[in-house]
């Protein structure tokens, strides 16, 4: 972890200095990152926590099932979009022009992602963190081939929903402005058609003293979220190909709402003898 975190803080600095230099915009992992080769050992999977990653279009769900895989095999669920909030939320010199991009729909630059994530792996490492599952990170092809530069990811979890569901659910979501928690208003219940299965997803409300604490985020409008589809197609949908070539992704198509989806999914990871376990000693 400490060496993913060094390198992608090396890629950041070397990449804002280049792109400053150059005007240039994109960014390329850079050759050797300057470090010595044991930092850049990989550490085999049964040597260390799981390094996954999860992806999806915006609103699938991938944090409500990452962070509970994170909190079933104890390792740091890092949303890079959550990172993006904090500093949003700060007064910090980087809020203004990121919520201008962040309110459009857009991808914040790489440079920029890459050092928010470093610093949070910096903070993890201090914590003596080990492992991670990522989400929303990476959604570049760029961003692959730098963490692929950088670690092994052992597994890609590919979340996937119809489109015209994702809309209802992104536009349902509201988060407690005390305690963070994601919640959602919508009732999904989508009849079979076209060859397609029903859905059904039931509300997931919040508790009483959420209730009145519940906002909804500034990117969660119509038309802000068919601007991240958009842009999730464009921009994303190639990092699935990029982890399909290397035979690392699990596509998992959600049955329902969690009721219906996280037994199903702890099935294919082959996780449930875990769940029980943790269960039952709690
Ligand atoms: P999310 O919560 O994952 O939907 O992320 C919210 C917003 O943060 C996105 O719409 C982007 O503007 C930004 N963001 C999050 N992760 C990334 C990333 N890996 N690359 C670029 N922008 C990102």
């Amino acid at each position: 972890m400490a060496a993913v975190q060094r390198l992608l803080r090396a890629a950041a600095s070397s990449s804002s200095a280049g792109a400053a230099a150059t005007g240039r915009r994109h960014m390329t992992a850079p050759a050797g990152f300057g470090f010595a080769e044991a930092e850049r050992r990989r550490r085999p999977p049964q040597d260390r926590n799981v390094q996954w990653v999860f992806l999806g279009c915006p609103g699938v769900g991938k944090g409500t099932y990452a962070s509970r895989l994170s909190r079933l095999l104890a390792v740091p669920h890092i949303a890079t979009g959550d990172l993006v909030r904090d500093e949003l939320a700060s007064t910090g010199p980087l809020a203004a022009q990121l919520k201008e991009i962040v309110n459009q729909g857009k991808l914040v630059s790489d440079e920029i992602i890459i050092s928010l994530l470093s610093k949070r792996l910096k903070k993890g490492e201090e914590k003596g963190e080990s492992g991670f599952i990522l989400d929303g990170f990476p959604r570049t092809v760029n961003q692959a081939e730098i963490l692929d530069g950088v670690t092994d990811i052992d597994m890609v979890v590919n979340l996937k929903l119809r489109e015209d569901i994702i809309v209802q659910k992104c536009l349902g979501r509201r988060i407690c402005g005390q305690c963070g928690k994601n919640f959602n208003l919508a009732c999904i219940d989508v009849k079979a058609e076209n060859g397609l299965p029903p859905i059904y997803m039931s509300p997931l409300l919040p508790p009483k003293n959420c209730m009145s604490k519940l906002k909804t985020r500034d990117d969660d409008t119509d038309e802000v979220v068919r601007n991240r589809l958009r842009i999730y197609n464009e921009m994303s949908q190639p990092v699935e190909d990029f982890y399909q070539k290397q035979g690392k992704v699990l596509e998992f198509d959600l049955p329902g709402g969690i009721p219906e989806s996280w037994p199903k999914l702890l099935q294919v990871l082959n996780l449930e003898d875990q769940e029980e376990l943790k269960l039952a000693t709690a």
